[in-house]
């Protein structure tokens, strides 16, 4: 008897598309712990350190954490792993929202890809039923639009969709996979995903996951979620706000918003703005965000409501996460209405929201200081948020300065000299 776990991983190999259920040892869990633990150890034992992240070779993981699905509160995140075309090294990103749990109630704890499929396909997951399904139809949507596509086709408005937009499918280096109400985006996993030609992962599942003693158990969890809800006996002074809803929409208008304009830097990481933060702004930004915010929502089984579904007029409705609004903003030194706008336009392509507005800002800093030119840059706008949304534009499809900038500031140093 497996607790927690379901005890099987799917194999998927994309360039053979063949599909295989493997029963998994426990002791593994034992010995190396939950989702991450056991991808690395799967990883350090069939990935040699100097694969090419672009090889069919390379890994990509996707894991349910051990507790994800079971009723500890929070416990859904999905772990993915891989070697990663920024740094060659093994990298991991994580996602809170649906997907894990799902995955587990399907009846697996692990999805190891392995291969390239020689044309674009998303896999669909439905209890014991696995396939491998054309999608070319799919082919430059964005990650919002694909999750309702995929949801449509298989007619299960309840399946769990895991996606890259355009930026995966041209293999950006910080391109994220999205999720609905949350994103894997560190290390250009979202690159991976989409050199295998993976455009999605449909899951939906049914099933049972059990758990040993479960009365024990449920007394545990009910006493970490008055933990989590009682925040004045916060015993943690000082770290409050990933509690408190970090960067999030609930609670901006207090600390929140004035601890990360005055503790992160703006533009391109140069500049520290530590009295950004005064009445005019609170107002000011309280007034953008009340109108953008239609409702606030939580990931699986958590009860802190740290993301909310935006309306604006220029965009079609998004979940916001973490804080990109503000990361945005930041880089280029504007207003939050910006932040909400570009964050929304670049969830849709799939790319990371920390380190994208950070390129960018690399590049106009560049573009300022006359080392890149008109020349390099065509067409480049003269304001200042414009010419975010050009970068963006760029980057996603590769174009001219885009290519090199879709490499992440790194390579892209390298390159420009
Ligand atoms: S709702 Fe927020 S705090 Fe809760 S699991 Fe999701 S990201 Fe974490």
């Amino acid at each position: 008897m497996r607790y927690a776990e379901t005890g099987v991983n799917l194999e998927i190999d994309l360039s053979r598309g063949s599909i295989e259920k493997e029963g998994t040892d426990s002791r593994l869990t034992e010995l190396h712990l939950g989702g991450l633990g056991t991808n690395a150890k799967i990883l350090w034992d069939r990935v040699p350190p100097e694969v090419d992240p672009f090889s069919p070779d390379n890994l990509l993981i996707f894991s349910a954490g051990l507790l994800a699905g079971t009723p500890a509160p929070g416990a859904n995140r999905t772990i993915v792993s891989t070697f990663s075309p920024q740094t060659l090294l093994m990298a991991y990103s994580i996602m809170g929202g649906f997907w894990a749990p799902e995955l587990k109630f399907a009846g697996y704890d692990k999805i190891i890809i392995r291969g390239k499929s020689p044309k674009l396909v998303y896999l669909w997951i439905h209890n014991d039923k696995v396939e491998i399904r054309d999608a070319s139809h799919l082919k430059g949507k964005g990650c919002l639009e694909t999750e309702e596509l995929i949801k449509q086709e298989l007619k299960e408005p309840k399946a769990q969709v895991a996606t890259i937009g355009l930026a995966g499918e041209n293999r950006v280096y910080f391109a994220s996979i999205e999720q609905g109400r949350s994103s894997a985006s560190r290390g250009g996993i979202g690159a991976v995903m989409g050199d295998k030609g993976l455009k999605a992962i449909a899951v939906r599942g049914t099933k049972d996951i059990l758990v040993a003693r479960p009365a024990e158990f449920m007394e545990l969890c009910n006493g970490v979620l008055k933990y989590i809800q009682n925040r004045a006996d916060n015993p943690i002074k000082g770290v409050p706000p990933i509690l408190a809803g970090l960067g999030s929409p609930q609670e901006m208008t207090l600390h929140d918003e004035e601890w990360h304009t005055a503790s992160f830097a703006w533009g391109n990481a140069r500049h520290r703005r530590k009295d950004f933060w005064n009445k005019e702004i609170e107002g000011q930004w309280k007034e953008i965000q009340d109108k953008a915010v239609e409702r606030l929502i939580s990931c699986y089984n958590c009860p802190m409501k740290c993301g909310g579904i935006i309306t604006h007029p220029k965009l079609q409705r998004y979940m916001m996460k973490c804080y990109s609004k503000l990361t945005y903003t930041m880089a280029a030194m504007s207003d939050l209405d910006f932040g909400f706008r570009i964050a929304g336009l670049a969830q849709e392509y799939g790319v990371d929201g920390y380190t994208t507005p950070q390129v960018m800002a690399f590049a106009i800093e560049l573009y300022e200081a006359g080392i890149l030119t008109d020349q390099d840059l065509p067409g480049f706008p003269s304001d200042n948020e414009e010419r975010f949304f050009w970068l963006l534009e760029k980057i996603v499809r590769r174009e001219g300065i885009g290519d090199v900038l879709a490499n992440g500031v790194y390579w892209a140093a390298q390159k420009i000299g």
